[in-house]
């Protein structure tokens, strides 16, 4: 069948029907011409453009060995930011690894609930709690440049990618970084608290994608019965970290705003949760404003 013999090493193959023979390949992902071209663009180290610029050129023997063998992990349903070890943000390149959570497009909207409600120039602290490879600080401190933040992971390896993900970013000078549990390691108040916490819940748990369950880490997915312990546990220190007039950004499953929000609310009965939308218009997280105004 098509594409089962892999890509050809003979220096005779054309980039511009490499591309299309691995999309065969990739017949089992949900994006093989994307995640084709995305592989591709990494093996010949070029961009969109140079995808079709070179695309009459023929791959080099060492190009198509290559090739072939990211195929066959990403046939195998690793996901294609591990491949390459990177992902796009909030427009940031982020280095990613299997110590970290990739960063979701979803997760965007967090950034966009904080734009809402914070003018570009406040002086602020900010802490993200379970920051993984630290894209949501990241594009933080991306958007508010008079802002501190506090990165916090109870994995190492993944502070240790945050932290090169923060240098290259240049970001590092404004930055802080602590290995713990969520509140734990932090010793003042912030203007922001954010998380992306794990939340899927056990019943969810036979439903994931193979390239999520058997490669991401467990740590970074799985919230608890009910997907909302980690919620719990963060909310019981929250009085001490967030200032009177904070915000507080949790992302959470779609299905879980309505339990979020009174789980907040038990925090902070004087102020409404909202609820924020991602890209495709699902619930996708809670917010409260304590600000007065
Ligand atoms: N959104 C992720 C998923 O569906 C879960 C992320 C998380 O638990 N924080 O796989």
């Amino acid at each position: 069948p098509d594409g089962q013999q892999g890509i050809r090493a003979d220096g005779k193959l054309l980039i511009g029907d490499a591309v299309l023979l691995a999309a065969k390949m990739l017949s089992t992902s949900e994006t093989p011409l994307l995640d084709a071209r995305v592989l591709l663009k990494f093996v010949l180290a070029t961009d969109d453009a140079g995808v079709i610029g070179f695309g009459r050129d023929f791959l080099s023997a060492s190009q198509a060995h290559q090739f072939n063998e990211l195929l066959l992990r990403r046939r195998n349903g690793e996901p294609v930011a591990y491949l390459t070890g990177q992902k796009e943000f909030w427009s940031l390149e982020f280095t990613v690894s299997k110590d970290v959570l990739i960063p979701r497009d979803d997760s965007e909207c967090l950034i966009g609930a904080v734009l809402e409600r914070r003018s570009k120039n406040d002086q602020m602290r900010i802490a993200d709690l379970g920051t993984g490879s630290g894209c949501l600080i990241c594009a933080l401190l991306t958007e508010f440049p008079n802002a501190k933040g506090a990165a916090v992971d109870i994995s190492g390896p993944a502070i240790s990618i945050a932290r090169q993900n923060a240098e290259k970013l240049r970001l590092a000078n404004r930055m802080s970084f602590y290995e713990g549990e969520w509140t734990a390691p932090l010793e003042e108040q912030f203007d922001i608290v954010i998380a992306n916490p794990p939340y899927v819940t056990e019943a969810e748990r036979p439903e994931l994608a193979t390239d999520v369950i058997d490669f991401e880490p467990h740590d970074a997915l799985f919230g608890g019965e009910d997907g909302l312990d980690p919620y719990r546990l963060i909310l019981s220190e929250m009085g001490q970290i967030l200032k009177p007039d904070g915000l507080l950004i949790f992302e959470c499953g779609t299905n879980q705003t309505d339990e979020l929000a009174q789980l907040v609310r038990q925090f902070d009965g004087r102020y409404m949760p909202f609820t924020i939308f991602d890209l495709a218009g699902r619930p996708r997280g809670v917010g409260l404003d304590r600000r007065k105004d």
